[in-house]
């Protein structure tokens, strides 16, 4: 564990450890199998506050600092091995409930914070659509404004992380194409308002757990009041999200690597071929030994990113730079699992869903290319393109 966590963080890390040990990881298998959330893990998480952690405390949250959500986060990935639930976890949280608390008016606040925190409300961030992916912003979902000074939002987003299950969607949808950025707004919709349907759950590659569909909007009525900031604070929204989810979203990850690692080093001692455990061997020791180098790798990375953001900093360059070192390496160290494990590692269980559960990493939040795109631009290079600048305004 990071040495420079307080004694404080140190026991949280313990206690969420242990707790994800106990009750989150039951039925795993053939929930994975099945694409079923995990409700049961949902209310425990709540019942400790994990839905609310960022968010004030005034809300209901539990005001975590940058670096306490990280190890509190870091604990949760070590100890749970439904990372779709995690993932459901994270995308409520810095995608929908923080959104609310960074730009939502007091009411919003007020109204949907302190359900969003004690986990009897799931939050879900909608603006990818079928042309509109990486450059999320060339969206098509329109906003009409209508007689009584509200909007009717029509469009179909795609990719909803949480759709199936969630009683409240942060949309992003454009009045005016032709002002491009400045005419997108973001906007808070209750799953049963009018002219809003979920589609049928997706299946996907990984994070099974986690529940993703499509939603479709046909006069879709909502007061003007259900605006994030003012009209036209679209972008402004999805970079404070982005900026928070790619910081965040990956703690989880880095507690991942850790649990991978224990397990990789446990079999090469115990499994035995050629009259010797397989961890004398070179190429199996070394490939290991990659894995905890990629681990301290991480976990540096992303607490640097913790404390600048406490003390804060913007953190833009470091925030691009860890998400896309953490997400390569959780697929690359979660291949290096499967091969230690060798036929084992292949067939059905945790190192097989580990490596299908990490791939998503590089796509999910800005692809890795698009981080290094970022990366770049923050650097004095690359294109001024119109879907590089999106992604460094906040
Ligand atoms: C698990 C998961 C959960 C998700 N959850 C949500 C969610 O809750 N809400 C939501 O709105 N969206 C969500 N998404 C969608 C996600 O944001 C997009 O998949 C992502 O932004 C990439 O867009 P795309 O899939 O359309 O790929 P594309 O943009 O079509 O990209 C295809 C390929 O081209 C590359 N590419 C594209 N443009 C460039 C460029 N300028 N330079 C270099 N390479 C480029 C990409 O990196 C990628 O390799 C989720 C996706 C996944 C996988």
């Amino acid at each position: 564990m990071d040495p420079w966590l307080t004694q404080e963080q140190r026991d949280l890390y313990e206690t969420i450890t242990r707790f994800a040990h106990r009750e989150l990881n039951d039925d795993l298998q053939s929930r994975d199998e099945q694409g079923a959330f995990s409700w049961h893990g949902w209310k425990k998480c709540a019942e400790l506050g994990l839905p609310g952690l960022a968010v004030p405390a005034e809300y209901g949250g539990a005001g975590a600092d940058a670096v306490t959500t990280m190890a509190a986060l870091e604990a949760l990935g070590y100890g749970c091995r439904d990372n779709g639930l995690i993932f459901s976890l994270n995308a409520h949280l810095w995608a929908g409930a923080m959104p609310i608390v960074k730009f939502g008016t007091e009411r919003l606040k007020r109204r949907y914070l302190p359900g969003l925190c004690d986990g009897s409300l799931i939050a879900s961030h909608a603006l990818s659509e079928p042309e509109a992916g990486s450059d999320a912003l060339a969206l098509t979902a329109r906003a009409t404004l209508t007689a009584d000074g509200g909007y009717e939002l029509t469009g179909t987003k795609t990719f909803v992380t949480n759709a199936p299950v969630a009683d409240v969607f942060i949309v992003f949808a454009s009045t005016d194409p032709a002002r491009r950025f400045a005419g997108v707004s973001a906007y808070v919709v209750d799953r049963d308002t009018p002219g809003l349907s979920v589609g049928k759950q997706v299946g996907k590659l990984g994070l099974r757990t986690s529940p993703m569909s499509e939603i479709h909007m046909e006069h879709c009525r909502v007061p003007a009041s259900q605006l994030l900031g003012p009209p036209g604070a679209g972008l402004a929204v999805f970079n404070a999200a982005m900026r928070l989810e790619r910081a965040f979203i990956l703690a989880a990850g880095v507690g991942a690597l850790r649990r991978d690692l224990e397990r990789c080093v446990e079999h090469a001692r115990l499994r035995r071929q050629y009259g010797r455990p397989i961890g004398d061997f070179q190429a199996v020791a070394h490939r290991i030994v990659g894995m905890r180098l990629r681990l301290e790798t991480s976990r540096l990375l992303l607490y640097h990113v913790g404390r600048l953001l406490d003390a804060g900093h913007d953190a833009a360059l470091e925030i691009t730079l860890a998400k896309l070192h953490i997400s390569e390496t959780l697929v690359t160290s979660a291949l290096d699992a499967v091969q230690v494990h060798g036929g084992a590692g292949y067939l059905t269980g945790d190192a097989e869903r580990g490596l299908r559960d990490a791939v998503g990493s590089r796509i999910y939040s800005g692809t890795s290319e698009v981080q290094q795109n970022i990366a770049a631009r923050l650097l004095g290079l690359g294109l001024p393109e119109r879907q590089d600048r999106k992604d460094v305004i906040a």
